[in-house]
């Protein structure tokens, strides 16, 4: 095969080696990040109970108050009674009464209910707070495999880069721009195989003539359809 052929064969398989890097970085990724963001929604979560359970305090205070000057105006009432003289101040003291009460047991069952709120709140952050502890037990170890699977991603890395660079260096200008200029639209398809008579690039059909230029290989050929360069695959196929 004529080497420059060869040559910009081999770079294209290079630079499709070296696009498969970022997948892969990011696949590496995936499973810390996918934690830290249920650690962060955790942490949230948190932060939006701990505010409603202050807010509830509040409303749970403000009954304490109120109950606090209900119990004194009863007691108020109570001495009251004993001065009273007519039926009618009687009768008003005892509906006063009547009224405080109903509003001290309406405080009581409002703090009651927000307890139990503040309760069940608090056992959620409890839960929570359980949760987050265990994904931050996990976190270093993910760390750790992420951080060594990225170191040989990043040896691979290297290495390939390395052999691109000898390529290049190999290779002449024209050819090189040649290929760059097909690069920028073709990307991983700048350098295609022919099977069954047609252009894996494009899928059209090549002639006879373009055919037996490729199986001769002599030359650079480029498909007429989309113009990419054609290759003829060795018989135990580059998996492409
Ligand atoms: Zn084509």
């Amino acid at each position: 095969m004529n080497k420059h052929l060869e040559q910009l064969i081999e770079l294209s398989h290079v630079d499709k080696e070296i696009d498969a890097f970022e997948p892969q970085i990011e696949e590496a990724n995936l499973q810390y990040d996918a934690l830290l963001a249920t650690k962060n929604s955790i942490t949230n979560e948190i932060n939006a109970l701990k505010q409603e359970i202050k807010d509830e305090q509040i409303k749970k205070h403000k009954n304490e108050l109120h109950l606090a000057e209900l119990s004194a105006k009863l007691e108020e009432n109570s001495k009251k009674s004993n001065e009273v003289k007519t039926e009618r101040e009687m009768k008003s003291l005892q509906l006063e009464e009547e009224i405080a009460k109903e509003q001290v047991s309406f405080a009581n069952e409002e703090i009651e209910r927000l307890e139990k709120l503040i309760d069940h709140k608090q056992s959620k952050i409890d839960e929570l707070e359980a949760k987050a502890a265990e994904i931050d037990g996990t976190l270093a170890g993910v760390k750790a495999d992420v951080d060594v699977k990225l170191a040989r991603i990043d040896e691979e890395r290297k290495e390939v880069f390395a052999r691109k660079e000898a390529l290049v260096g190999a290779m002449n200008q024209k050819g090189l721009s040649f290929y760059q200029k097909i690069r920028r639209w073709a990307k991983n398809t700048t350098a295609v195989a022919v099977r069954n008579q047609a252009c894996m690039g494009c899928y059209m059909a090549i002639s006879d003539k373009v055919y037996s230029d490729v199986i001769k290989g002599e030359e650079i050929t480029m498909c007429p359809h989309c113009g990419r360069i054609l290759f003829l695959e060795p018989s135990d196929a580059i998996g492409a």
